[in-house]
């Protein structure tokens, strides 16, 4: 049958359109309008009625990159989002009950090219001359001191915690700032060319309609565009990442706020505690299938310290990811395109992903190699990500309820049980290509959680004994100078965002 309509695939793409306004949606309409924004019509739809998830606070260092690539003046975000300084995650009752280890975002010693540091520190450990992994690494001791200052040439990596309500309020201004327009309105139809597949307009409870030419599904878990109209699957990773349900509330502080998130292991799940300038983010994650909802907030409530502001609200989840990212014309970011549960805050650095792989991708008209090349990426991204998430469950000795013990007979991903193996055997870490967690984190995390390797490389072996000693006493001296000198991070909050 013929038909005098164009065919979509083929139309150049001038309006796009991105349905929901949580961090996704913000941040993806502050990417695109500040890089595309004199090209492109973009539009944003939310609903105030329906909401945001209202998590999402603590951040990883990549933030920041991308807040540089939007001429974001980092005074100016941290004041607007309250914000304060994360040096990494304390990790506590993880390995065992009692037992606390802090992942940071610095880079432990220095490594020579053919063998990491770890490897000299494991000789000097074996010789009896070095002290702890953590005396070798600025961040991670600064962490344990509760300080922070901005150090030059990038001398300290850092991430932000930040109120995730007043971020989407920031990178709206800044969106509209950059031409984007904003639509307040419920969605209730998505409509779709009946020849191509493609979405050709978002219809509103007033009746009114959205054209677009590519449409960016940030719904959150509703996943309205990619799931409910084009029909994409999930795939889903509940049998690797036990946890699908939340609760969250808000307290006042009652102590200075320390430079790092806490995630607390309990009986079925774990807690976080997220300091900001004006409160604290505190929730349990939890399985339901091994701890009812009462249970979950009875052992929430009682551990949570200062005077709460707002009422604990529940979220339920899947981990796990759309079978594809971007399908047709559509491009699911956040929560619609997959869901790794907070342990490692590493959601809003997707999020950041995905937006960048769109600009560099972005297309003139839709092509299937874009989008093959686009999904296939942020597969493998997601896959190292949930590796790395699984492996803090896996490497515990916890075994003192049914969820500690149903974690214990899991079976692993073939990709992690190989790096732990090589790690375990032989001390050595290797990063892909674009993967987000570098051999520091592996190494800080695997040590952390009690994997010693059984053997270092020879490299490690060339050094004389005095040679090595001297080595390893001068980066600890440099590290311990360098922290002494720092002030405390809530003097530091203090004087950089002095507040309204
Ligand atoms: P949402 O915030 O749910 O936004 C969805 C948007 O779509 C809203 O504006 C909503 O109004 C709109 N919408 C939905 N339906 C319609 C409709 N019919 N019409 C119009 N608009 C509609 N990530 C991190 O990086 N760090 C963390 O510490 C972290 N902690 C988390 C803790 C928990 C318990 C959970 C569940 C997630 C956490 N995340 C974290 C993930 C983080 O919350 C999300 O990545 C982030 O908030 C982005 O969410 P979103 O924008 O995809 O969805």
């Amino acid at each position: 049958m013929t038909t005098d309509r164009p065919d979509l695939r083929n139309k150049p793409i001038r309006r796009v359109v991105i349905a929901g306004g949580g961090t996704a949606g913000w941040m993806a309409a502050a990417a695109l309008s500040k890089t595309l924004g004199k090209v492109l019509d973009i539009t944003l739809i939310e609903s105030e009625e329906i909401g945001t998830v209202g998590v999402g606070e603590a951040t990883i260092p990549t933030l920041v990159t991308f807040h540089r690539l939007l001429d974001i003046k980092e005074q100016e975000y941290m004041s607007a989002v309250k914000g304060t300084i994360k040096l990494g995650i304390s990790f506590e009752n993880w390995l065992d009950e009692g037992h606390r280890y802090i992942h940071s975002f610095g880079i432990s010693g220095k490594d020579h090219w053919s063998a990491g540091f770890q490897h000299f520190w494991m000789r000097g450990q074996k010789l009896g001359i070095a002290s702890g992994y953590e005396d070798y690494c600025v961040e991670l001791k600064a962490a344990l001191e509760d300080k922070f200052a901005h150090l030059p040439r990038g001398g300290i990596n850092y991430a932000y915690h930040m109120d995730a309500s007043l971020y989407a309020r920031f990178l709206r201004k800044l969106s509209q700032d950059h031409g984007a327009r904003r639509i307040e309105g419920k969605i209730v139809e998505v409509e779709t060319d009946e020849a191509s597949g493609f979405i050709t307009a978002l219809k509103l409870a007033d009746g009114s309609t959205v054209e677009g030419d590519l449409f960016i599904d940030c719904t959150g878990f509703r996943a309205l565009l990619i799931g409910k109209a084009l029909g994409v699957g999930f795939e889903d990773w509940s049998h690797w990442l036990f946890n699908d349900s939340a609760l969250a509330t808000q307290t006042l502080a009652v102590r200075d706020a320390v430079p790092y998130t806490r995630a607390i292991a309990g009986k079925s799940g774990w807690q976080w505690r997220i300091p900001l300038q004006h409160r604290v983010g505190n929730g349990i994650v939890y399985s339901s299938k091994h701890m009812s909802d009462d249970e979950a907030k009875h052992e929430f409530l009682s551990s949570v310290e200062g005077e709460i502001i707002k009422d604990p609200w529940p979220i339920r989840f899947k981990p796990g990811q759309r079978k594809k990212s971007w399908e047709k014309n559509c491009i699911a970011l956040g929560l619609a395109g997959s869901f790794i549960e907070p342990l490692e805050s590493t959601t809003i650095h997707l999020i950041q992903r995905g937006i960048v792989h769109l600009l560099r991708m972005f297309p003139q008209v839709v092509t299937q190699p874009d989008i093959d090349q686009y999904n296939a990426t942020l597969d493998s991204e997601l896959q190292h990500v949930r590796d790395f998430v699984v492996m803090h469950y896996h490497l515990t000795n916890r075994r003192d309820s049914q969820y500690w013990r149903d974690i214990q007979a899991m079976e692993i991903p073939a990709t992690l049980k190989h790096r732990i193996d090589l790690f375990r055997e032989t001390g050595k870490v290797f990063r892909q290509a674009e993967e987000l967690f570098a051999e520091n984190s592996w190494i800080q995390v695997m040590m952390g959680q009690g994997v010693m390797p059984r053997q270092y490389h020879p490299t490690a072996d060339v050094m004389s004994e005095p040679d090595l000693k001297r080595f390893l006493d001068d980066i600890r001296r440099n590290v311990d100078s360098t922290v002494r000198a720092l002030p405390q991070h809530q003097a530091y909050i203090d004087q950089y965002c002095p507040g309204p």
